[in-house]
């Protein structure tokens, strides 16, 4: 930058003005942004997301406006929202809004952020966002990207499959599940799925297992890039046990009848789970002639008493809909709730009810916690099945109920698909291995 005099034309003196102007403004841009740490060069902004050939990620503007972008990068730390942290950059509140706002529109913030989660925002020379990006920690297959669309903000979704890898896996119970998984080397997410989602109506994880009894898996890891992402579905599992032996298989029939099957092709899906809460014992079980230790005389106990700690989480058994949450005399606080084909469960002394008269409810959605409201002694769960307003015993519920069966149409494809799970659990007890591609990959996983 120089002011010539040798040619003191005016025209050279206001290019020259301007010139030094320009130059002056982008030195003081880049200055205060240095010191509030917030400039980072591009690529470094490029690598948070790992797969660079994605369009969705090329970055936007012209390059020689590189150096007047401004890019904030930053990852939510716990209890941080997005708009504490957006405002954390000096971020005008309005520009704050919008941001929270596309963002709202395409991934749920209130149950969604999570720490981990990481966005990076870059802004035009004068502010105005060029492009907001935003990966969930859980599930970076499912980033989104805000741009601007005439004259708004706008999210979207961009779905990037994961990788499926299956294994398999055998698990020797020393302890319990919880244990023999993590020994393994695997998360408890898995021990969830296997005592609720795919045996947990047919086997009972309080009181079947013995020590050394064996359960095989072929199951699916997902991943991205090298990171493991999550389970996927769990394809099979055989408990292999001293007092219960049971396969599951899952089979997604071309009649939509995806689930979990026996070795016979019937159901393992059953109306009620085996029970409402992980608890330690049973202190008083379905009886018309008990002492009442509280009324000091007999009366029929119609329920179930599951001994767990205040606090414990309490499931519904199954599907339905809440007709009753709150005070219910002698039950304390109660939930029950209405289930098809005549059925009500009631959930008795919770120390809270989570959930309102009306709501529907799935198996396993959680109701309530354990407490001691009401005619109790000490904390426990009062369980109750009535069917056509008859009492039923809880513990035999689901006892000798058999699944409703594939029909024959669907039988030859569960059965090949059955024998060659069986074949692979076999050849590979004992050993955790990755299976190059022996079987393919389920719609689910590859849909995610
Ligand atoms: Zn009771």
């Amino acid at each position: 930058m120089r002011l010539n005099k040798a040619f003191p034309s005016s025209a050279w003196l206001w290019g020259g003005f301007v010139c030094l102007v320009v130059t002056l403004g982008i030195r003081l841009y880049l200055v205060q942004d240095r010191q509030a740490g917030h400039v980072q060069p591009q690529p470094a902004a490029a690598a948070l997301f790992p797969d660079p050939a994605s369009a969705a990620f090329a970055f936007v503007g012209p390059r020689t406006a590189d150096q007047l972008q401004r890019v904030i990068s930053d990852t939510l730390q716990r209890s941080d929202t997005m708009a504490q942290s957006l405002r954390q950059h000096g971020l005008p509140e309005a520009q704050v809004v919008q941001l929270v706002t596309a963002l709202g529109a395409v991934h749920n913030c209130r149950s969604g952020l999570r720490p981990g989660d990481v966005y990076s925002l870059t802004l035009d020379p004068t502010g105005q966002v060029q492009q907001f990006t935003f990966v969930p920690y859980r599930e970076p297959e499912r980033p989104v990207v805000v741009e601007p669309v005439g004259g708004r903000l706008v999210g979207r979704c961009v779905v990037q499959p994961l990788t499926v890898r299956t294994q398999v896996l055998e698990l020797r119970l020393q302890s319990n599940l919880y244990n023999a998984v993590k020994a393994a080397g695997e998360s408890e997410e898995l021990t969830d799925l296997l005592a609720d989602d795919i045996l947990g109506s047919v086997v009972d994880f309080q009181h079947d297992p013995r020590v050394g009894d064996r359960i095989g898996l072929v199951y699916e890891k997902l991943y991205r890039d090298d990171r493991f992402i999550r389970y996927g579905k769990v394809l099979a599992a055989h408990y292999d046990g001293k007092t219960v032996n049971q396969l599951a298989v899952f089979y997604d029939g071309p009649a939509g009848s995806a689930g979990y099957y026996d070795g016979e092709g019937k159901s393992l899906e059953r109306s009620f789970l085996l029970y409402a809460l992980p608890y330690r014992g049973i202190t008083s079980r379905f009886s018309y002639q008990r002492f009442h230790p509280v009324l000091q005389r007999t009366a029929p106990h119609l329920g179930t008493d599951y001994a767990a700690s205040t606090g414990t989480q309490v499931w519904a058994t199954a599907r339905g809909r809440v007709v009753h949450a709150g005070w219910k005399g002698a039950y304390g606080n109660a939930v029950i709730i209405e289930h098809a084909n005549g059925f009500q469960t009631c959930y008795g002394h919770l120390s809270r009810v989570l959930v309102n008269r009306g709501e529907f409810v799935q198996q396993k959605t959680l109701i309530g916690l354990v407490g001691t409201t009401g005619r109790t002694t000490g904390p426990h769960l009062h369980y109750e099945i009535i069917k056509d307003g008859r009492h039923l015993n809880p513990e035999n519920v689901n006892k000798g109920a058999r699944g409703r069966p594939l029909d024959a149409s669907q039988l030859a494809g569960f059965s090949a698909r059955r024998d060659s799970l069986v074949t692979l659990l076999r050849d590979s007890a004992g050993r955790g291995q990755e299976l190059a591609s022996a079987v393919p990959a389920t719609d689910d996983a590859v849909r995610q």
